[in-house]
């Protein structure tokens, strides 16, 4: 008997699991499985991430599932958007020979008719992330008052993410008598509270120690100027040859970017993320596990289930946006006993993260200086005398000796070895000699935004406009999710035809320059310009219709009346604007010619493509 059937699993199950790959149950999959078919109980589950816990749930509650009934049954919350989708997902792979059971996703950023929609055809189990959900009550879309399963998925991550009220809410528009079932990777105090205020005597799993990387982990930040992260990681790569790692990076684009920048400077590198195909991720994550990749980037999302050995570094390539996130990551590494490293690039103006950082891990952060040229081409050197020595030597080289002796007759041993170390020098020292030491700049005021401090609002031009088919709110949007900002960080976001402008706080500053330093939108060069610091702009009105109204003033403002007549298309770049392109140091991105496309040309190849 197959150890899921062990578990009382049924047929359609069994063939589903079978199809899947799964060949045996995960620890709180053996735990919770039973358990939940069993009895009609409350359940608390503490689990880390990765261990399985969507099946621990998903199984027993499909099979609880009454196909014949098609109204709402269970009710299954999780904190983010890609991982609805992602149980949505799973749940549909678990059911596939289930006939009748429909499992609908609701979420923020698509139709919500469209879901009420699905809702209405019949779903008796709706996925949800809470805001969505909260709406869809209002509306009167969803009825979820006769649910026999309520779930609560990445419980500790829904309430880091300040769902507890809607979380809720929620709960209380459903029955007494339901069984709640939460899973958590940790039990912070809020966790506890909802737990107590929700379940009835639940029955409770843990699953292997709590926080049991932190031991082995040791953490490392690195301060940088924002324009040098890339070259940062780069350096760290270098001076740790024998790296096995993964990277974090905030989106998706940016994984993507990271990924890209590095294979094209030939790193083993891949990008993981949600807008990869499943059968990608799998691909990625085999080629991981079999360490042909050596650098792993990758979104938090989609490194969420990552349980691979001997990690030797995690690196935040940026700091998650929830501190607690920053736990789940350093714990990719340090595993079973192993000893690793978590790492953290940041700007000057990040620095008091680390403090709250060290204050949840409870362990100390040692800042250290992005090493220097000089310093990876010793590390570099000494590994390639040491791989060198350690070779084991295959017998078939045996063969090709001779002709390899004679090319090397006239050398002394001390020559050999200079001259077989000096290819690997060479190449290093080529690249590096150029370079500046960038830790270094730690000390030095300036950033990419020049003087900005946080708290002045900073103006930017931007060159799309309501030609490239923006109207204020998308381009809001747009700005909002390019930057992975929050709702109220872009603002006074004022769209011409041919061009637009936004501020943001002068804190996001040196970001947006960073972002928009290389950024294509349907293969078009994204122009950002700061206008002007608009000091105090921020209180004089946050929101965009005060923005509209404000127009009028800020048209008097010279920054933007050159940049008005220059998007009539006879622009000609100037060397007094702080072009991106020019702030940028390193090579391969300012190339001249490219960045420096006046703008009428871009809008007409922009024109053209819309109308093919
Ligand atoms: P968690 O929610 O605990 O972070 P997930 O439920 O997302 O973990 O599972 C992580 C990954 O492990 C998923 O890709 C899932 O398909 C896979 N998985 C789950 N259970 C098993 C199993 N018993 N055998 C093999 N793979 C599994
Ligand atoms: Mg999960």
């Amino acid at each position: 008997m197959n150890k899921f059937e062990q578990l009382g699993l049924n047929a359609a199950l069994l063939q589903a699991i079978g199809d899947m790959g799964f060949e045996t149950p995960s620890e709180v999959q053996e735990k919770a499985i039973p358990v939940l078919l069993e009895q009609e109980t409350d359940l608390v589950a503490l689990a880390q991430t990765g261990t399985g816990k969507t099946a621990a749930f998903g199984f027993p509650l499909l099979q609880k599932i009454d196909v014949e009934d098609r109204s709402t049954q269970a009710l299954i919350l999780s904190p983010t958007r890609e991982l609805c989708l992602q149980i949505t997902n799973e749940l549909k792979q678990y059911s596939k020979y289930i006939k009748g059971l429909h499992v609908v996703a609701v979420y923020g950023g698509a139709s919500i008719t469209e879901q009420a929609r699905e809702v209405k055809r019949g779903a008796q189990v709706i996925v949800a992330t809470p805001g969505r959900m909260q709406d869809m009550i209002n509306r009167g879309f969803v009825n979820i008052k006769n649910i026999a399963y309520c779930i609560l998925d990445e419980a500790d991550e829904m309430l880091n993410m300040g769902f507890y009220d809607d979380i809720c809410a929620i709960l209380s528009d459903t029955p007494d008598d339901k069984s709640t079932w939460l899973f958590s990777a940790t039990m912070p105090a809020e966790v506890a509270r909802i737990a107590k205020k929700f379940m009835a005597d639940p029955v409770e799993i843990t699953v292997g120690a709590k926080n049991s990387g932190t031991a082995t982990v040791s953490h490392e930040f690195y301060v940088v100027n924002a324009r040098d992260r890339y070259e940062a990681l780069k350096r760290l790569a270098d001076a740790n040859p024998d790296i096995f790692s993964v990277i974090f990076c905030r989106t998706k684009r940016d994984t993507q970017a990271v990924a890209e920048k590095l294979i094209e400077d030939g790193y083993n590198a891949a990008a993981l993320h949600g807008d990869l195909s499943q059968a990608q991720r799998d691909s990625v994550m085999k080629s991981f596990r079999g360490r042909q990749i050596q650098m792993l980037v990758a979104t938090d999302v989609a490194a969420r289930g990552i349980d691979v050995d001997n990690v030797t570094h995690v690196i935040n390539y940026q700091l998650p946006d929830e501190i607690e996130t920053y736990n789940h990551r350093s714990g990719r590494t340090g595993r079973a006993g192993k000893l690793g490293t978590s790492i953290v690039i940041i700007t000057k103006s990040e620095v008091r993260k680390i403090h709250t950082i060290e204050k949840i891990i409870k362990q100390k952060f040692e800042e250290k200086a992005i090493p220097s040229g000089i310093e990876i081409c010793e590390i570099q050197l000494l590994h390639l005398a040491n791989k060198i020595h350690d070779t084991e030597i295959d017998h078939e080289i045996d063969n090709y000796l001779p002709a390899i002796y004679q090319v090397f007759e006239n050398l002394s041993k001390e020559d050999l070895i200079r001259k077989m170390v000096s290819v690997e020098f060479n190449r290093f020292l080529n690249y590096y000699k150029k370079k500046k030491d960038l830790s270094s700049e730690r000390s030095s005021e300036r950033t990419s935004g020049g003087s900005i401090k946080a708290g002045d609002a900073v103006r930017y031009f931007i060159n799309i406009g309501t030609r490239d088919d923006f109207d204020w709110m998308k381009l809001k949007d747009f700005l909002r999710e390019a930057l992975d900002l929050g709702r109220d960080d872009v603002f006074k976001v004022d769209v011409k035809e041919g061009f637009s402008f936004f501020n943001t706080d002068g804190e996001h500053a040196e970001r947006v320059m960073d972002i928009f330093s290389n950024f294509q939108l349907e293969g078009r060069k994204i122009n950002v310009e700061i206008s002007k610091n608009d000091n105090g702009g921020r209180k004089s009105g946050r929101g965009d219709f005060g923005g509209k109204r404000e127009r009028r003033d800020r048209f008097a403002d010279h920054s933007e009346r050159r940049s008005e007549r220059r998007s009539e298309g006879r622009f000609e770049p100037r060397g007094e604007r702080r072009s991106v392109g020019e702030a940028r140091p390193l090579g391969r991105r300012s190339d001249a010619s490219r960045d420096r496309q006046p703008a009428n040309k871009a809008f007409e190849a922009a024109k053209r493509r819309r109308k093919s």
